[in-house]
């Protein structure tokens, strides 16, 4: 398939991975910070193929995954509001949380609507003006710009019965939560080409200055990432760290001016709380004053439930790369896609269901 088979071209893979083994005079640790880029690397195995100059270790680059549980248990309350209709995507359904999952809330009688697109749910609130239609809005910076166009096209057509449970994150403060971690062993980053569409390579430029770190974007195919990994431990080799911009195809320095102006109109940085990684400063994306009244929390006056602990999952170390999903007692035991105890299982950009998928099971 054109434009997709030159990405997955056998010899070139074999090409750049012997370019890799001839650059590393020594074995370097990166870190991916995509889902999607996780699940190429498994898949394709790229991991296995560079085990003797690089180790890859997975990083919270999976959103449902980094979704704290509190937001879901949120969901789940609205589900049992009998005015309200949630709306979300498919991956967040089976995703576990304190008071349970948002299947077991619709099989309970909740009225949940899977969606493809957060301008669904302005089609759904015109469509269904007597419900109170609520958008679940996870993910990160690629997400964010058309849940901030819902809301201002929400605005803009005076729909009074849509609101957002928003739960959007910023890759970089994790980054930089992630540098700032006593235990990390991180030497370079593989950024998420997609992210960047939107926020501009240019974003990670201070983090590869404080932090001295190579940072090089990348995209999702398998000479995509061995170019990316290629680059990240050149500059390693020269005693480099500067952001490098290796999918220029699809991502330019400065991302995309339309996209992030609608963010900020509609959302302000705030604090969030990753799971796994706990509240990270000016790290999620929160409704600005203007736009308080589309905040379901507020209209709906939802609690903040008390969240457990999470029992034998050890998705934070996961999620910050310290440890693998094979590390996990449960992997492919207690836990599996059919009985997930973590999102890194069930999310279609999990770390522990990539391994499980293309590793197989205990
Ligand atoms: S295998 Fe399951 S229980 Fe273990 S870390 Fe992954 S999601 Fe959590």
């Amino acid at each position: 398939m054109r434009h997709l088979d030159e990405y997955r071209d056998p010899a070139l893979i074999l090409q750049q991975a012997e370019a890799i083994r001839a650059a590393c005079t020594r074995r370097w640790t990166l870190m991916e910070v995509c889902g999607g880029q996780t699940h190429a690397i498994l898949r394709h195995g790229l991991d296995d193929l560079l085990a003797d100059t690089v180790e890859l270790l997975h990083g919270p680059g999976c959103p449902v995954c980094v979704t704290p549980t509190e937001t879901l248990d949120q969901a789940v309350l609205l589900t049992r509001r009998r005015e309200v209709m949630l709306c979300t995507f498919g991956d967040m359904l089976r995703v576990p949380g304190a008071l349970g999952d948002l299947n077991a809330a619709r099989a309970a009688g909740g009225d949940v609507r899977v969606i493809y697109s957060p301008l669904d749910a302005v089609a759904l609130a015109r469509e269904h003006p007597q419900r109170e239609v609520v958008l679940l809005a996870v993910g990160f910076e690629t997400t964010a710009p058309a849940a901030a166009i819902t809301v201002l096209q929400a605005e803009a057509l005076g729909l009074s019965n849509l609101s957002l449970l928003v739960s959007h994150s910023l890759v970089p403060p994790a980054m930089e939560a992630l540098l700032t971690d006593p235990a990390h062993r991180i030497q370079g980053f593989l950024a998420a080409g997609h992210v960047c569409t939107v926020e501009g390579a240019a974003a990670y430029q201070a983090i590869a200055e404080h932090f001295r770190v190579p940072i090089v974007v990348t995209g999702f195919e398998p000479v995509d990432l061995l170019a990316g990994i290629r680059a990240c431990v050149e500059q390693l080799e020269r005693d480099e760290a500067r952001v490098e911009n290796r999918y220029d195809r699809a991502a330019r320095d400065d991302g995309n001016a339309a996209a992030r102006d609608a963010v900020s109109r509609v959302f302000e940085p705030v604090e969030r709380e990753w799971r796994g990684m706990g509240r990270l400063p000016a790290s999620g994306l929160g409704l600005r004053p203007a736009y308080a009244g589309f905040d379901a929390v507020a209209r709906f006056g939802i609690a903040s439930p008390a969240t457990g602990a999470d029992g034998p999952c050890i998705a934070g170390e996961v999620l910050r790369g310290l440890r693998r999903p094979t590390d996990c007692p449960a992997f492919g035991r207690e836990c599996t896609p059919n009985t997930p105890l973590g999102a890194p299982m069930v999310s279609s950009e999990g770390a522990c269901a990539a391994y499980l998928h293309y590793r197989g099971g205990a």
